[in-house]
């Protein structure tokens, strides 16, 4: 009987098409915590909890590098920009591309397995601050998460690709968005939000993965103190603030990486700027701006604040600490340290002691820094440059608002010891605030004089261009083990193997290889169009592959005009790489229509208002129309 079950179990799999690798368990905690050992898959963002970015495969190796060639591509139909990280479980690739849309992907084919579009209103994209991004998706117990643009956590059934449930993270009516990937942590689903260009209060919620209840949220930023504060930490915050900071939401959004450590039992994430960037026109008295521009630490449990540790109080030059933070157990001066890193948007290399929030280092990885002099060694807290704030008068500072280094993923290659990582140097940006500023709930509230054209607009566009390259960074010594320049400023994330190999994409649609322990440039790729994302790496069936998203778009398409031409606007597309690889690419062209991207822009201004009909493109100026929607203001608050 028992037999005769089993074959006919046998049976039904084999006419349905199913293989016996596909039986294996579904991904759960045991499998995420043990995903270092896992070398065939990538289960979550960074590949493991301590978001490494680094792979065990060798079969790409410096010896095999050169015959490392395209096996598929799949267009995607989109010419905005593409970050996600595809995650790859049991020969099927999971990715996200522009409007929060899910593929699943045959990963040795990319045949489409199934696809599923949340229908995000193309209206919010007034509302979103950089290109209708979305930097992927989590897999746990069979589903598929997706945060999408207008703020649902979605829950999709991982074989049927149909949603198992939704639920509303923010208020529709205000402007949030969710650009972030979901991270799994013991039963939950956490996710955060942006929108503090706009005036949003961040926050961070946890959801129960089987349910979509919610289990706990925890904000950043203290609300109306008439209404009360939800923790000692607000309280405690609130006291940092002057002025009614709370009507234009407060900001410090957690737009970005939330990692977690299992054995800490915490969940750790950045905060992005305070609303709006700059400090006089929130207030006149205490302005630290709790927790704002903060590296944060809440236990998983239930979201209560464990540390703080605010990278740029009082933050006045959009300095967001949202960077990805990288986990790893270091000896430093001759102690074993638990230690969390980031490098930071404002050009510092954090290295934090990751149980308790200790400042352990801080120190420039890019050169001419001008808003600060350097961190105070015991506390870290910035030593601030007088040059870089004068009130509400004018100031030419570095790095801007794109950062030294910005969301672009890092990796670390435990064997070099060494940090991953796209860096640009010498970014400027002109801070004009603007004194009449008020809160305006339809538009943007950075506090910004877009209208400037005094002399130092003309001193900004004299200044020498930023320069890119990829950094190896040694956290310990803090300090640089080697640069590798490329001729473009913007670079994409970064993947690192055990075959001693660092993958990195750029704008100018080069995917290259280099070799980790001296920076030589072994291989490289011309994908047709930019590169922001991070490759990934896993295998099939005994073949590893390399993939990435390419497409370009995000900030860094308006940021840094005057390297335009550097950039390769196309169509955006997924690409997969294995030694043998003879596909060929053949890449859709387009030409550039419309008016330039203009010198400095930061806000998602409406390009075209007509009898009331705004025609969006929110960051979009490469799109060259053909993702621009037109349709009425959209009526928030
Ligand atoms: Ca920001």
């Amino acid at each position: 009987m028992r037999i005769a079950f089993s074959t006919s179990l046998v049976l039904m799999f084999a006419l349905i098409g199913i293989t016996a690798s596909q039986l294996s368990k579904p991904v759960d905690d045991t499998r995420l915590t043990g995903a270092d050992t896992d070398s065939s898959n990538w289960l979550m963002y960074g590949r493991t909890y301590d978001d490494h970015r680094f792979s065990p495969l060798e079969q790409i190796n410096e010896q095999t590098i050169a015959q490392l060639g395209l096996v598929w591509s799949r267009e995607l139909n989109t010419t905005r920009g593409l970050q996600a990280t595809p995650l790859v479980e049991n020969g099927v690739l999971y990715t996200t591309g522009s409007w929060s849309v899910v593929y699943a992907l045959d990963a040795k084919t990319g045949n489409v397995r199934w696809t599923y579009d949340p229908e995000v209103p193309r209206t919010r994209a007034y509302f979103i601050c950089c290109d209708v991004v979305n930097r992927g998706v989590a897999l746990y117990r069979g589903k598929v998460y997706v945060g999408t643009l207008d703020g649902r956590l979605i829950a999709i059934d991982a074989q049927s690709g149909k949603p198992v449930w939704s639920v509303a993270t923010t208020n529709p009516a205000l402007p949030y968005a969710v650009t972030g990937y979901p991270r799994i942590a013991k039963d939950m689903v956490i996710i955060g939000n942006a929108g503090a260009e706009y005036g949003v209060r961040g926050y961070v919620s946890a959801y129960n993965a089987d349910t979509g209840k919610m289990v706990w949220r925890t904000y950043t930023v203290p609300g109306d103190p008439s209404r009360g504060f939800e923790s000692k930490a607000m309280e405690q915050a609130a006291k940092t603030w002057s002025g009614e900071w709370w009507k234009a939401g407060g900001g410090g959004t957690v737009w970005e990486g939330i990692v977690y450590d299992p054995s800490l039992d915490l969940l750790y994430f950045g905060t992005g700027n305070a609303t709006a960037w700059y400090r006089d026109l929130r207030g006149k008295g205490p302005q630290d701006n709790l927790y704002v521009s903060s590296i944060l630490a809440v236990r998983a449990s239930n979201g209560e604040l464990a540390w703080h540790f605010q990278t740029v109080p009082g933050d006045n030059w959009d300095f967001d600490s949202t960077q990805p933070l990288l986990q790893a157990d270091l000896t430093i001066a001759g102690r074993p340290r638990k230690v969390i890193m980031q490098a930071s948007k404002n050009g510092f290399f954090y290295v934090l002691d990751r149980q308790t929030g200790e400042f352990i280092s801080g120190t420039p990885f890019v050169s001419g820094i001008t808003w600060a002099k350097g961190l105070d060694p015991k506390t870290g807290r910035p030593i601030e440059s007088p040059t870089a704030y004068d009130g509400l008068k004018p100031v030419i500072v570095s790095p801007g608002p794109g950062g030294a280094h910005n969301w672009n993923p890092i990796a670390f290659n435990p064997e070099t010891g060494l940090v991953y990582l796209a860096a640009k140097n010498g970014t400027q940006a002109l801070h004009a605030p603007d004194a009449q500023w008020k809160y305006n709930q339809k538009d943007g509230n950075i506090g910004g004089d877009a209208k400037y054209e005094g002399p130092l607009l003309k001193q900004l566009l004299s200044m020498p261009a930023p320069k890119g390259e990829l950094i190896a960074w040694d956290p310990v010594r803090q300090r640089a083990a080697w640069r590798a320049p490329y001729p473009v400023v913007e670079g994409g994330g970064v993947l690192a193997t055990a075959a001693n190999l660092v993958f990195q994409g750029r704008a100018d649609g080069i995917l290259a290889a280099y070799r980790a322990t001296d920076g030589k440039q072994v291989w490289q790729f011309d994908a047709g169009t930019g590169i922001m994302a991070p490759p990934i790496t896993y295998s099939v069936d005994g073949t590893q592959y390399v993939s990435v998203m390419a497409g370009w778009g995000g900030p860094s398409a308006t940021f840094n005009a005057p390297n335009e031409g550097q950039k390769k606007p196309g169509y955006g597309r997924i690409l997969t790489f294995a030694v043998g690889g003879k596909a060929t690419l053949t890449p859709r062209t387009f030409a550039r229509t419309g008016p330039p991207t203009p010198a400095i822009t930061m806000t998602a201004s409406p390009e075209v208002i007509h009898d009331g009909q705004i025609l969006y493109t929110a960051y979009c100026a490469q799109c060259h129309g053909l993702n621009a929607v037109a349709g009425p203001l959209p009526v928030l608050r």
